[in-house]
């Protein structure tokens, strides 16, 4: 039993690949629109000197560090210095909480492959792969995912978690941006929402403190693809909702570098805790 007045602090952010920001709304993305009345939501530009491809952007989100120091510039991670710059999940490892690493489909995030692990260190790793090579076989592997995360979230409660989900930016490769692109970000919307579902779940939630991040990497043309620095690729976005996220605030993030510290600031103290 805590003594009162005194709340755990826990963070979850979950990383959604490739979801543009002129998708997000009240009929699409419920609820991550929810985080813009609730707390935060808002475009996030990719920084000028970083490429738009999934590997330097999550190294930027994940470290708070651009690529000038990350060393990470496509989707193969080799040659990184992100020993010198470690992931918030790994940060919050060593300061000996307990920690959720969740992945789905692109391996490198979370295993020794492409130059990988991005995230070096945590309590707990899961990775599902996707078993069948296809758009299905992306949102299966988002769906079991969640539901594995979701089991973790509600009955250990990490301290600090990233969870993965990629299933959008497959489809928008695939077929572009338009109908099933969206159906993919209302899936992934929809698996945001039972995984603070999970949290809500919590026995002593009421004694916790979470903070909530949801945050892409960047968007993706109308055909699909990205890379360059055409508006719908390089504006990424960024939610947040919890006890230290002031609703009024508009300008909370506005770069990809201040995710990782904002992560990290929403636990408070960590050594000695
Ligand atoms: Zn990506």
């Amino acid at each position: 039993m805590l003594p009162s007045g005194l709340t755990l602090r826990h963070v979850l952010v979950v990383g959604v690949d490739g979801v543009r920001f002129d998708l997000l709304g009240p009929e699409v993305t419920p609820v991550i629109w929810g985080f813009g009345r609730d707390g935060f939501l808002g475009p996030v530009p990719v920084d000028e000197g970083t490429p738009t491809w999934s590997g330097p952007c999550w190294a930027t989100i994940a470290t708070g560090h651009g690529v000038d120091r990350h060393g990470i510039t496509g989707n193969d991670l080799t040659g990184h210095r992100l020993a010198d710059h470690p992931d918030f999940v790994t940060l919050a490892t060593r300061a000996g909480l307990p920690t959720l690493l969740a992945v789905s489909g692109w391996p490198p995030l979370a295993l020794a492959e492409d130059g990988g692990p991005l995230f070096a260190e945590a309590a707990r790793r899961e990775f599902v792969a996707v078993a069948e090579k296809s758009l299905a076989g992306w949102d299966a592997a988002d769906e079991a995912l969640t539901g594995l995360a979701a089991s973790i979230l509600a009955e250990d409660g990490p301290r600090m978690s990233f969870v993965y989900l990629g299933a959008v930016d497959a489809v928008g490769h695939v077929l572009g941006a338009g109908a099933a692109y969206r159906e993919a970000a209302r899936a992934a919307d929809h698996r945001v929402g039972r995984l603070a579902a999970a949290i809500r779940s919590r026995r002593s939630f009421a004694d916790e403190d979470w903070t909530i991040v949801v945050v892409t990497d960047h968007g993706h043309l109308d055909r699909g693809g990205h890379g360059g620095r055409e508006p719908e690729v390089a504006t990424a976005w960024a939610a947040a909702a919890g006890p230290g996220i002031r609703p009024a605030d508009r300008t909370l993030i506005t770069g990809q570098t201040q995710i990782a510290p904002l992560a990290l600031a929403a636990l408070g103290p960590i050594t000695g805790s």
